[in-house]
Order: C-alpha cells, then sequence, then structure tokens
C-alpha cells in the first residue's frame, strides 16, 4: 500500500474512513543527503466505536526487536478486527535508525535523547522535531498509549512492563496505568517510582489524561525470537484491554509487582563473567559475575545487594569502571518464581554460551 507523505500538521488533520487503513509517511526534515527523513505510521480505522490507541516503538533505534514487533503488529492489522481506531508507529526515531545508533549523532550542538523530553519543538533540532510531530501531531486524541522498548546495545532484558510513575499524572490516570501494567500479561510488572517532573512519551501522554505505559524484551541490534513475538502479545493483550481488539489479554501463571530495582556495576574494568541469567532468581549476597584481568586473574566478585529477579544482563564481556553488569528487582517471591510455569514464548529465551564455571 503506498503511503501518503504529509506534514506533522497535515497528518493532524488526516480522516482515515472506517473500515479502511493507510500508511503515512510523516515528513520532518532532511537528512544530511537532502533527503526527506519521516515517521513512519499506520492509521487502522474500525468500523465498530472504541477508543483511539497509540502504539509506537523505536524512541531508541537500536532497540530493533521493540520496531520489528510494532512493524509487524500494524502491517498485520487489519480494520475488521479493530474497535475504533490504533494508530501505530514503529519508528519515532528515524534519524538515528538511518546511522544505527541509540539516538540521531547529528544533533547540534547536544545529541538529545527523544526518551526524556518534556516538549517538542515545531523548529528545533531534528530530535526535537520528531518528539513534537509525535505528541502534538501523531498521538493527537489518543486515548491510550503504548510504548514499546528493548534494551541498550549491550544487553538483554527479560520482558516486563515497565511504568514509570511521576506523580504529575491525574489520579485516574494513574489507577488505569497500573491496570493496564497488570494486564498487559507480563510477569514482571515494574512500577517505578521516578519523581516528578521527569519527560518522555509515556510522561506526556499520560499527563494529558491518556493512560501511557511502556513495555521492554529483547536485546539490543538484533531482532530474534522469541523476543518480537513476546512484544506483539503485549501489544494485543493491550489492545484487548483498552477495547480496541476482541478477547481477554492472555495472563501467564505468575504475576509480581517490583518497584526497586539495583544496577550492578564494576567498580574494575577488564573481562567480565556472569553466573546469572535474565529471569533468574538471586538471594542477597549471592555472587552474580566476576571482573577479570587479562591474565584470568579474579579483580572483584560483585554480588547483589537484594534478593530478586534478574531482569537485564550485559551480554557484552568487555567492562570499565562504572560498566552495568545486570540488573535485579527487589522481590522476596523466591521459590514460587523458580518453580512457577513459564509462558510458551519465555520457555524459547535462549542463553548460549552465557557463562563460564567459578
Ligand atoms: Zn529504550
Amino acid at each position: 500500500m503506498p503511503a501518503k507523505v504529509v506534514s506533522p500538521e497535515e497528518f493532524k488533520k488526516v480522516s482515515v474512513k472506517p473500515g479502511t487503513k493507510e500508511n503515512f509517511l510523516v515528513r520532518i526534515g532532511q537528512m544530511s543527503t537532502s533527503t526527506d527523513i519521516h515517521i513512519p505510521v499506520v492509521v487502522v480505522q474500525g468500523r465498530k466505536d472504541g477508543p483511539k490507541t497509540f502504539v509506537t516503538a523505536g524512541q531508541h533505534a537500536e532497540e530493533t526487536g521493540s520496531i520489528d514487533a510494532a512493524k509487524r503488529f500494524g502491517g498485520q492489522l487489519t480494520p475488521d478486527e479493530v474497535s475504533g481506531t490504533v494508530v501505530v508507529c514503529p519508528l519515532q526515531n528515524p534519524g538515528a535508525w538511518a546511522f544505527r545508533t541509540r539516538l540521531y549523532p547529528l544533533d547540534a550542538p547536544t545529541v538529545s535523547d527523544i526518551g526524556s523530553l518534556k516538549k517538542g519543538e515545531a523548529n528545533g533540532i531534528l530530535t526535537d522535531r520528531a518528539f513534537y510531530a509525535l505528541t502534538e501531531c501523531i498521538s493527537d486524541g489518543a486515548n491510550f498509549g503504548l510504548d514499546i522498548h528493548a534494551t541498550h546495545l549491550d544487553s538483554m532484558n527479560y520482558p516486563r512492563t515497565m511504568t514509570m510513575i511521576t506523580g504529575d499524572e491525574p489520579e485516574a490516570v494513574h489507577k488505569k496505568r497500573v491496570e493496564l501494567s497488570r494486564k498487559v500479561g507480563y510477569e514482571v510488572i515494574h512500577l517505578w517510582n521516578v519523581g516528578k517532573g521527569r519527560g518522555g512519551l509515556t510522561s506526556v501522554l499520560s499527563n494529558r489524561g491518556a493512560p501511557c505505559i511502556a513495555i521492554e524484551a529483547g536485546e539490543g541490534w538484533r531482532a530474534l525470537e522469541p523476543f518480537p513475538s513476546i512484544l506483539i502479545r503485549g501489544i494485543k493483550n493491550f489492545c484487548k484491554a483498552v477495547g480496541n481488539l476482541k478477547g481477554e489479554p492472555e495472563m501467564p501463571d505468575l504475576q509480581v509487582e517490583v518497584t526497586k530495582r539495583f544496577e550492578i556495576t564494576c567498580n574494575y574494568g577488564g573481562f567480565s563473567n556472569l553466573f546469572v541469567k535474565c529471569g533468574d532468581y538471586v538471594k542477597k549476597g549471592q555472587v552474580v559475575g566476576q571482573v577479570r584481568n587479562m591474565f584470568d586473574e579474579v579483580l572483584e566478585e560483585l554480588t547483589s545487594p537484594a534478593n530478586g529477579i534478574i531482569i537485564r544482563c550485559s551480554l557484552l564481556p568487555t567492562v570499565a569502571t562504572g560498566a552495568r553488569l545486570c540488573n535485579v528487582s527487589e522481590t522476596d517471591i523466591g521459590d514460587k518464581w523458580t518453580n512457577r510455569k513459564l509462558p510458551t514464548l519465555e520457555k524459547q529465551i535462549t542463553f548460549s554460551g552465557y557463562s563460564r564455571a567459578k
């Protein structure tokens, strides 16, 4: 289906007929090659009434599993299965995608993280313009939002809901976000109190009355299964929970809510080895990894500061002082977690050649 090229302001005014689907390329500027750069958007308009939901990924362009999930979901969704409107934007940051980087590198004078902006600028640096188009035009009128992530380039993330709570959200929005955080159907629900004044798409939408949450799963750079499918299951669950799709969300046997996470960082530099993997339950004081020098001597052993579940593990062994080895989300759930019945897709997550014997 050919995509219509529109400006952000023109996109705001488009009307897609009930029972149809349209692709758009929202022009936000030009690359250094003097060629136009666009944010891709799919609008699926059902025949029946329902909410307007904004499903989006690719804020951090190295998180390719999330981009793949949104792209596949938007590409396959048909107007017949939708009530209301589903707006899918698989790539919020096309400039960063072009350079295979996390952030758009040509912003001047400072490279900006689209994930922490509080406000877009129609005439600002390219990242500000992208954020303006996303928050003021592409998601205009949305009742709900879902922002999809994978992880940083060095690591792997166990599937989780990530709901940043700032305290700026209206009370009803907060309640709905917590409810949706559960219904999106991941085993780990991270209700993260980040404090007032936090920016980013989820905050901007939530503050204006449209409950918006984030989900995360997968690796940096790569989009290997089962992660895109795990994210697509989350998107469908979200759309079922808000009323865009029929049916009940697919729920796991066990869900755990966590509020506190600890980054386990190296004090010494060298070669890291992990003794844990994503999804493992660890006890406070348990050794989770080592840093060794090039004589294979142990420089330090790193331990978990709390009982909890390992969510993110760094997959790259090159570490310097301050590098993150892994993180742990605090919970005392213990054996109940270890002995749980794994969801079918989570069972397929593999960790080949992950660690060495102590
Ligand atoms: Zn991200």
